[in-house]
């Protein structure tokens, strides 16, 4: 079975690692965001590629939810020493990878081919892309003004307000190589448990991508990254609310309109009405491997029931 997951960072790093459990790993492409990308000492890092690849190389710090597990700092204590940028936290082990990505891009290879090297060399099964080779930088409005994404989200631990988010780049992004194939030859598409802003909303801002699932032939499911109203981690639930009028699964759902058949959601959530969408009610903490996995099952499931 061909799947074709949409994934952010933590939540869905986390959830496509259930899912490669679950299913054949080499049918399974994930559409990574690069909206959250950013130069940091000259190095070019792309955290939710990275958060998935090592969650499906197995390397992931679970704790954390980012980075390396065994990780050390030396590196980053020596940035700061030095009075250098150190705000944004990369380990010794990680910055091995943002060095090797760093020099393939400046030899001229694109992101996508450059995440293919990382992902063979990492022993991963199944492909990560990147939604765009083409530049694509998230942008938040708050009241402290414009911030770049790791400027509001890492720098100032995303206090602010969000009033509006812009994709910078986003009008003549197109999809990376592999992308639109993917999603034409998907049999099921899937939207992981990512916040839908600032994770999922990069990757829909690519119209081709957009597109292509609005006139999709095969179901469409999203899982909420919402339990209870809350956010497991992160300021999706602040976002929601904000921008979407509630957390409840109703407003995940208008994240998605006309691009999901169903919604998985968590049974703290209780019933609601989700219109058009079915609604797929379980548990939807993935506090371990099981857990992922089940989650990624109650996906699978909701789309059979959808055929
Ligand atoms: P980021 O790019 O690192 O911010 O990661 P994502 O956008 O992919 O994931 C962040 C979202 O994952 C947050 O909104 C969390 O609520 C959600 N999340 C994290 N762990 C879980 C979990 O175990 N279950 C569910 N349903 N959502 C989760
Ligand atoms: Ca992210």
């Amino acid at each position: 079975m061909n799947i074709a997951v949409l994934s952010g960072g933590v939540g869905g790093a986390r959830f496509v690692r259930g899912l490669v459990d679950a299913v054949d790993p080499s049918g399974v492409t994930v559409i990574g965001n690069v909206g959250d990308d950013l130069e940091v000492l000259g190095l070019h890092v792309s955290p939710d590629l990275d958060s998935i690849l090592y969650a499906l190389a197995g390397l992931n710090d679970e704790e954390r939810g980012w980075g390396r597990a065994g990780e050390t700092w030396n590196a980053l204590e020596s940035v700061a020493d030095l009075g250098g940028e150190a705000w944004f936290k990369l380990g010794d082990r990680d910055l091995g990878l943002h060095l090797v990505r760093t020099q393939w891009l400046r030899e001229g290879e694109p992101l996508s081919a450059v995440t293919r090297r990382l992902a063979g060399a990492l022993g991963v099964e199944g492909t990560v892309l990147p939604a765009t080779d083409d530049r694509l930088r998230t942008f938040v409005q708050t009241d402290a003004g414009e911030l770049s994404f790791q400027d509001w989200f890492v720098r100032r631990g995303h206090r602010d307000e969000v009033t509006a988010v812009r994709f910078e780049g986003a009008e003549t992004a197109r999809p990376a190589p592999g992308v639109l194939e993917a999603l034409g030859a998907a049999d099921l598409i899937v939207i992981a448990p990512s916040n839908p802003f600032v994770s999922i909303g990069p990757v829909l801002a690519v119209q081709g991508i957009r597109d292509a699932i609005t006139n999709r032939r095969v179901p469409s499911v999203a899982v909420s990254p919402l339990i209870a109203g809350r956010a497991v981690k992160g300021p999706a639930d602040r976002m929601l609310s904000r921008l979407a009028g509630g957390t409840t699964p109703l407003q995940v759902t208008d994240c998605y309109k006309g691009l999901i058949d169903a919604l998985v959601y968590d049974e703290a959530d209780g019933e609601v009405d989700l219109g058009a969408v079915r609604p797929i009610v379980t548990r939807t903490l993935m506090s371990d491997a099981d857990a992922r996995r089940r989650l990624a099952e109650a996906a699978l499931e909701a789309a059979a029931a959808l055929r």
